[in-house]
C-alpha cells in the first residue's frame, strides 16, 4: 500500500496547487492501491471521492508542497475511515461486564480471551474466562492453560452442556465472585453458518453483554467487509479486534470494518504473547499505511505555526513600529516549537544547501539572544527600547 501511493505522490511533483486536473492520475493510483491493499470496494469508492472534493478545495499552505498537501488529506480521512478516536471498551455501571468474543475458526478468539484478561487485569480489573466453545475439548483445555498462564479462573462444564447454559451458569459463578469482567469464548466455523449464528444469539441473549466483539484475522482481506456486515447484521457487534497484525496483511481489513458497520475496531493483536494487545490507534494505523511520518509533522507544522491570524497580526505590529523584544520572542519561541532549525530547514523543499556549520550558529544565535530577553528586567527592556541617553 504504501508504495503503491508513493507513486500517487511522486505524480505531482512540480505543480503548484492541487486542481481537478492534476489530482486526477494521483487519485487513480491511490485508489489502485487501496483495491491491492484489499480494502473493499464501496469503502475506496467514497475515500477517493471523500479524498478528491477536498484537495480541489484545499488552500495554499505557504511552503508546503501539493503532494505533501495530498498526503496530509489522504491521512486525515484515512484517520476518519477508521474511526477517528481511539474506541475505549465499556464498562457496566453494576454488575459484571460482560465481553462475548465472536469471530470463524483460528481467527485468535481463544487466545485473545487471555490477552484481553491480562490486558484488563494490568488495569487493576478482576476477570474470568468462560469456556463457551463445546465442540472441541481441545479448545477448553486450550482456554484452561492459556488462563492459568495469565493467572486468571476459567470457568468451564465441558462439552455436554449448551454454550448458552454455560455462559449463564459462568456468569453467576462471576457475580458470586464479585468478579469485574466476564470474557466469554465462543466456538467459530471456518465460514460464515446458521448454526454458529444461532448459538452465537442465544448465547448473547443469555448474557445480555456489555460488548460483543467480533475477531477479525487482519489476513482476511476481501472478504473483511462481507463478514463483519453478516456479524453486526445477525448478532450485533459493539466493535471488533484485529488479530495477526504482525503478520504480513495488507491492512485492508483495517479500513473496511468501521466503514462496512459503523463498530469500530477496539483492539489490535500483534503476535502470540499474552502480551501482544493493544488499543487501536487510527492515526498511527494511518501513519503505518501512508508511511510518511515526516512530511504528515511537517505539514502540520507548517499549518500551526503559521496560522493566518497570527501572521497578519504581527504584521500590522511591524508596520505600526510596535514590534517589541517580547514580540521577537515569541516568534523564536515559534521557531523552536517546530523542532530545531536543522530540523525545520530540512523539511522546507529546496534548502537543502544549507551548510550545518551555518545552521548551528543560527541555532547558537537564537539562543543567546533567547538569554539575552529572558535576562532583562521590564524596565532595561524600556531603556533599550527607548533612547537610552536621554535618561542619563
Ligand atoms: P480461535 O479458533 O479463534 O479460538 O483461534 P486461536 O485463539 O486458537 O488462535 C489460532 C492461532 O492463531 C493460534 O496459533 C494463535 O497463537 C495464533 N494467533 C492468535 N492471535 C495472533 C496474533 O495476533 N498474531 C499471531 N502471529 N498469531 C496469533
Ligand atoms: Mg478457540
Amino acid at each position: 500500500l504504501t508504495s503503491g501511493l508513493e507513486t500517487a505522490w511522486n505524480k505531482l511533483k512540480g505543480e503548484e496547487v492541487l486542481s481537478k486536473e492534476n489530482i486526477v492520475e494521483p487519485m487513480r493510483d491511490i485508489r489502485r492501491a487501496l483495491l491491492e491493499a484489499d480494502v473493499s470496494l464501496p469503502v475506496v469508492r467514497r475515500f477517493v471521492q471523500s479524498v478528491s472534493d477536498q484537495a480541489v478545495g484545499v488552500g495554499v499552505i505557504r511552503g508546503v508542497r501539493p503532494d505533501q498537501q495530498l498526503v496530509k488529506i489522504v491521512h486525515e480521512e484515512l484517520v476518519q475511515l477508521m474511526g477517528g478516536e481511539v474506541s475505549e471498551l465499556v464498562f457496566a455501571k453494576s454488575g459484571p461486564t460482560v465481553i462475548l468474543l465472536a469471530g470463524l475458526q483460528g481467527v485468535g478468539k481463544t487466545t485473545v480471551c487471555a490477552k484481553l484478561a491480562n490486558y484488563l487485569k494490568k488495569q487493576g480489573k478482576s476477570c474470568m474466562l468462560v469456556a463457551g466453545d463445546v465442540y472441541r475439548p481441545a479448545a477448553i483445555d486450550q482456554l484452561a492453560i492459556l488462563g492459568k498462564q495469565v493467572d486468571v479462573p476459567v470457568y468451564t462444564a465441558g462439552t455436554d452442556v449448551k454454550p448458552s447454559e454455560i455462559a449463564k451458569q459462568g456468569l453467576e459463578e462471576a457475580k458470586k465472585k464479585k468478579i469485574d469482567v466476564v470474557i466469554v469464548d465462543t466456538a467459530g466455523r471456518l465460514q460464515i453458518d446458521k448454526t454458529m449464528m444461532d448459538e452465537l444469539k442465544e448465547v448473547k441473549k443469555a448474557l445480555n453483554p456489555t460488548e460483543v466483539l467480533l475477531v477479525v484475522d487482519a489476513m482476511t482481506g476481501q472478504e473483511a467487509a462481507a463478514l463483519v456486515t453478516t456479524f453486526n447484521l445477525e448478532i450485533g457487534i459493539t466493535g471488533a479486534i484485529l488479530t495477526k497484525l504482525d503478520g504480513d496483511s495488507r491492512g485492508g481489513a483495517a479500513l473496511s470494518v468501521k466503514e462496512v458497520s459503523g463498530k469500530p475496531i477496539k483492539l489490535v493483536g500483534r503476535g502470540e504473547r499474552m502480551e501482544d494487545l493493544e488499543p487501536f490507534y487510527p492515526d498511527r494505523m494511518a501513519g503505518r499505511i501512508l508511511g510518511m511520518g515526516d512530511v504528515l509533522s511537517f505539514v502540520e507544522k507548517a499549518q500551526q505555526v503559521m496560522r493566518q491570524e497570527d501572521a497578519e497580526e504581527l504584521q500590522k505590529k511591524i508596520m505600526s513600529a510596535k514590534f517589541d523584544f517580547n514580540d521577537f520572542l515569541k516568534q523564536t519561541r515559534t521557531v523552536a516549537k517546530m523542532g530545531s532549525v536543522s530540523r525545520v530547514i530540512g523539511m522546507i523543499p529546496g534548502m537543502g544547501k544549507v551548510t550545518p556549520a551555518q545552521i548551528r550558529d543560527a541555532e547558537k544565535n537564537l539562543l543567546n539572544m533567547e538569554a539575552m530577553i529572558e535576562a532583562m528586567t521590564p524596565g532595561l527592556f524600556f531603556l533599550l527600547i527607548n533612547d537610552v541617553t536621554s535618561v542619563e
